[in-house]
């Protein structure tokens, strides 16, 4: 199918943080599935490198720029290369977040800083850089990757996780909100329990039994299984698409009905 026939998608954390498929890769991939050329953006270049290649191989566009969404020069320069390579932007997809484990009396300031400007700080750069140039062509439309930890406790202390994603969440709405008659539209997908590489890196780092950790994640999900980096790219490519048209400031669980329970 052609949801994204003719859109130019910009993508920040198009790599995968481990082999197989992060949401972000996934994203991309299903983006040019779609018709859009994408623009693969990762601040490790081999990550950004390794999606593109995948998109090429499959006979569409892409294009890989190394950049790390907290400089804001280097997310200045990676909209600039999209709009020089392809014309336009219509797409712009946020989607890097890291966790740092810890409450606010084990959490230094560093890493809250850190957590802070990954995740949300980010999300401010990118939109600051990308929007005049979506204005230029009428709108386009702005997913940002948020979290179930936005808005539930999901039972470990990720403090500055908690708080930078629900930031995004009210940055998404504000966002729609400012720009909903200039034709720019800006939801949000909270991810809830995913098997992806980030998850299994993290449990095999911190669990001496990862199976063991991995099921027992699999049976706490309503559907009984975890999603995956495809359930994240499919709501990606609705809200990223005309398929959504009437929807914004949305921000959207993708969790198999965990934070219905
Ligand atoms: P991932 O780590 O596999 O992919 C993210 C990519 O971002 C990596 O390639 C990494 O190199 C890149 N990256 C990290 N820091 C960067 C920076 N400063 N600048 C540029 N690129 C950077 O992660 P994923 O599994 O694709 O998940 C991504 C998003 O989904 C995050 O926002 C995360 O918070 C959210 N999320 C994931 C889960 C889950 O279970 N995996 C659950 C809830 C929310």
């Amino acid at each position: 199918t052609t949801r994204l026939d003719n859109k130019t998608a910009l993508v920040f954390g198009a790599g995968s943080s481990g082999p197989g498929w992060g949401n972000g890769k996934a994203t991309a991939v299903l983006f040019a599935r779609e018709g859009a050329r994408v623009v693969c953006v990762d601040r490790v270049a081999e990550a950004a490198e390794e999606t593109a290649a995948i998109i090429r191989d499959e006979g569409f566009e892409a294009l890989a720029v190394k950049a790390d969404v907290t400089a804001s020069a280097e997310v200045a320069a990676a909209v600039a290369q999209t709009v020089a390579t392809f014309g336009s932007l219509d797409v712009l997809h946020n989607n890097v977040g890291i966790t740092e484990m810890g409450g606010p009396v084990e959490l230094d300031e560093a890493r809250w800083h850190r957590a802070m400007d990954v995740n949300a700080t980010s999300v401010f750069l990118c939109c600051k850089h990308a929007i005049p140039e979506m204005l230029k062509s009428g709108g386009g439309t702005i997913v940002n990757v948020s979290s179930l930890a936005a808005i539930r406790y999901t039972g470990y202390p990720y403090l500055a996780y908690y708080a930078a994603k629900a930031a995004v969440n009210q940055m998404t709405v504000a966002i729609a909100l400012e720009y909903a008659k200039q034709g720019i539209r800006c939801n949000a997908i909270m991810p809830g329990m995913m098997d992806t590489p980030l998850i299994r890196t993290q449990i095999v780092g911190q669990y001496a039994d990862a199976d063991d950790m991995i099921a027992k994640r699999h049976a706490a999900c309503p559907m009984g299984h975890m999603g995956d980096a495809w359930d994240i790219a499919k709501a990606a490519v609705f809200l990223a698409s005309d398929e959504s048209r009437y929807i914004t400031g949305h921000c959207l669980p993708v969790d198999g009905g965990l934070s219905s329970r």
